[in-house]
């Protein structure tokens, strides 16, 4: 139990408010403890804010269904007091009393949880490992914006977020630790000093590779980029989520040849070290990327020599099957079909995914067509709102 507490307040440390998160969900309160838990509100449990009567209560652990019940249709207090209370704490009563006044507890319903962190839905781990990862990771690195992606290998994820945090073992890192290295320079270029910005981004033995990358997948690089790490961050930084993780996935498999680059031309006798140095690796970038992207992402079976030659075709494609559930379940009418694809709920997450594929131009009819239809369809107003401030304030829809 101990150790729970301690797991629950290393999170809480992150700044995430994670032992506050949790709220009583008000069903019959059959299952709620009346005075000893925080179901009310976010203030005290009863048993602290009025002592004076929890003092007085005969059964300390009488659930909230025994104290607050339906009688000929009215709801009201049901109090079992040791002594009947007198003086101020007849004052308490009524204090209490105005607190519950309107509140009808739901008798077909279940008394339960519910989480803050996540707009009051049920907890969720991967949820909480977003949070997270989006405190610990630093701003600006690569495992920011999609900070797991399951198109790629537990290792290469692992990897990726090892060099986000700096701990990958370069040279710099094994001297900083007190291990006596022979030489801090690079292996690759041996003209400067190995660390993890060096040798998997500045490295001009590397840059090439990713120049190559950027190449293949046509992304056009901007001609004063303020930093090399700046630039591969863009190439998957795209408002399009299929892009976004395809590219993202790709990203971490060129730091994971790198290294492995790396690793092969340190462990190689000096005799054939040139060679290994010499070598374009890729060729394997592409493969690995193919191997493990194409059998991970099940929606669509790929073919090598589109992946090679004209990969975008690939994103283009989950486009289009997004479009057509998307259009199957407007033209049915099935307004919870709609909303609830990809796991997305109606709101900004649904909007942002809908101005996600306007965003890549053609798109942008087809979003309209569907805002047109969701709109009188939504329930709550505030949605509406919500959805209407989206729209005249973001510019894809111009
Ligand atoms: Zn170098």
């Amino acid at each position: 139990m101990a150790e729970h507490f301690n797991i629950g307040g290393a999170i809480d440390a992150l700044g995430i408010s994670f032992r506050q998160s949790f709220k009583r969900k008000v069903g019959p309160g059959s299952e709620i403890g009346f005075w000893t838990e925080k179901w009310f509100d976010d203030g005290p449990c009863f048993n602290e804010k009025f002592p004076r009567l929890f003092a007085l209560e005969s059964n300390k652990n009488c659930f909230l269904q025994d104290r607050w019940v339906s009688l000929d249709g009215e709801w009201r207090a049901n109090w079992e007091w040791r002594i009947q209370p007198r003086g101020r704490t007849e004052g308490d009563i009524t204090n209490l009393e105005n607190i519950l006044n309107g509140l009808a507890l739901k008798m077909d319903d279940n008394d339960g949880w519910i989480w803050s962190l996540d707009n009051n839905k049920g907890f969720s781990v991967n949820h909480l490992s977003k949070l997270i990862d989006s405190r610990i990771l630093s701003p600006g690195c690569l495992g920011r914006v999609v900070n797991w992606n399951n198109w790629v290998p537990r290792k290469v994820n692992i990897f990726n977020w090892r060099v986000v945090n700096d701990i990958i073992p370069h040279l710099s890192n094994i001297y900083k630790r007190g291990i006596d290295v022979h030489s801090l320079l690079c292996p690759l270029c041996d003209s400067d000093i190995e660390d993890s910005n060096h040798i998997l981004f500045n490295c001009h033995k590397v840059k090439p590779m990713w120049l190559k990358c950027f190449d293949w997948w046509n992304y056009s690089v901007s001609a004063h980029p303020p930093s090399f790490v700046s630039l591969v961050s863009s190439f998957f930084s795209h408002n399009n989520k299929w892009l976004a993780k395809i590219c993202h996935g790709v990203s971490l498999v060129v730091l994971w040849a790198i290294w492995r680059w790396r690793n092969r031309i340190i462990h190689t006798v000096s005799d054939s070290r040139q060679a290994v140095i010499d070598e374009d690796i890729f060729p394997q970038i592409q493969i690995l990327s193919f191997l493990w992207i194409s059998n991970r992402c099940k929606r669509l079976g790929f073919n090598w020599s589109t992946w090679i030659s004209c990969p975008w075709e690939i994103v283009e494609d989950l486009i289009n099957a997004d479009i057509s559930e998307l259009k199957f379940g407007v033209e049915k009418k099935l307004f919870h079909q709609a909303t609830k694809l990809g796991g997305l709920g109606f709101g900004k997450f649904f909007l942002s995914w809908v101005a996600s594929f306007s965003a890549m131009g053609r798109w942008a009819g087809v979003a309209k067509c569907l805002f047109d239809w969701l709109l009188p369809t939504s329930r709550a107003h505030s949605s509406i709102a919500s959805v209407q401030e989206f729209i005249y304030a973001e510019p894809w829809y111009i």
